[in-house]
């Protein structure tokens, strides 16, 4: 590797402050490999995410909120398996080394890291159209790790909050809308997705199966379902709602977005009753969007007190007749 690319993670990385050897971090940025402790009992938990330039992100994003974005979204992955962090690496293709665009990034990511305790343990850094693979490292106690199939029939179905908000950023995002001052409580939910990590270690033992929302509820509630073998049937009426999405974009446009926008990270699964009140005294934010029913794989939508069958485009027509 050449000196200026030493320099640069140097200058940029290693000297983060979530960079440094500490809690499982033996041994960090610099030798060929890291060394983390797991300890007795623990499972190691891992899971890895790229997004590359003109795809998954504009070409003049904001280096700053891109680097919260993507630590932000791969640790939702660590929340939805109830994994407690441990460290991640980040391969890193750059078609310049430009020092300003490097600075506000190590910041991000910085920040980021440091508000979830997890530590920066190595990487790689190459010359090429920009693209950022983060794999995160975690652990879970042995045989507790949060999975998406064992929903039970009589469960109930849970969110972790309100949804819907990102999706509902997205005019402000790609430049459609301009008034970014009133959005600007959506637009932080985009840029700075909260991994519901706490609520994900809270639902081991408890939850019967987890994911976490990246494609919308719709979508990521037919995984449930799938990797369940069981029906989920899902009461739009009872899926929390931004006031500011239902100000700014109408309230049916604001539940479509709760129901299929994606980039939620909120964590969705399903729960024995016995075990609400317990979370709920906890202090999570937990709601409850609908029930587990016998059956296949599938998701049924209760709307205006009508049951529709929810099977990849066949919201799409229901999503048009809400907008009309
Ligand atoms: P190797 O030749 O063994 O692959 P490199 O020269 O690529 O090692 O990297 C040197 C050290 O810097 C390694 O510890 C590696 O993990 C770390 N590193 C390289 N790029 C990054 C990056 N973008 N972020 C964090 N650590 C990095
Ligand atoms: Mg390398």
């Amino acid at each position: 590797m050449p000196a200026a690319e030493f320099a640069l993670i140097a200058r940029h990385f290693a000297s983060a402050a979530c960079a440094a050897p500490g809690d499982a971090l033996v041994l960090g940025i610099g030798d060929d490999c890291a060394v983390l402790d797991i300890a007795h009992g623990q499972q190691l938990v891992v899971s890895t995410d790229t997004l590359n330039q003109g795809v998954h992100f504009p070409l003049d994003a904001d280096p700053y909120a891109l680097a919260w974005r993507a630590l932000g979204c791969t640790l939702s992955d660590l929340a939805a398996m109830g994994a407690r962090p441990l460290g991640f690496t980040l391969a890193l293709s750059l078609p310049q080394a430009d020092d300003a665009w490097l600075s506000a990034f190590a910041k991000g990511l910085n920040e980021a890291a440091l508000r979830y305790r997890v530590r920066l343990v190595g990487g790689d850094t190459t010359r090429g159209a920009l693209s950022i693979n983060l794999t995160v490292l975690g652990r879970v106690p042995q045989g507790l790790a949060l999975r998406r199939r064992g929903a039970q029939m009589g469960d109930l179905l849970c969110v972790g909050g309100v949804l819907g908000q990102a999706a509902a950023a997205l005019p402000w995002v790609l430049g459609e809308r301009t008034d970014t001052a009133a959005a600007a409580a959506l637009l932080k939910r985009y840029w700075q997705p909260e991994p519901q990590i706490a609520l994900g270690r809270a639902l081991r033992g408890r939850a019967s199966s987890v994911i976490d929302i990246s494609d919308g509820l719709l979508a990521d509630c037919g995984h449930l379902a799938h990797a369940s073998g069981v029906t989920l049937e899902i009461d739009a009426a009872r899926v929390p709602v931004d006031p500011l999405a239902q100000a700014l974009h109408g309230s049916e446009a604001a539940l479509a977005y709760a129901l299929r926008g994606g980039d939620d990270y909120r964590l969705a699964f399903t729960l024995p009753k016995r075990c609400l009140e317990g979370l709920q005294a906890e202090g999570f934010a937990v709601q409850v969007v609908g029930r587990v029913l016998a059956g296949t794989a599938a998701v049924a939508l209760i709307h205006h007190g009508e049951r529709q069958w929810v099977q990849g485009g066949g919201y799409e027509h229901f999503a048009q007749g809400q907008h009309d």
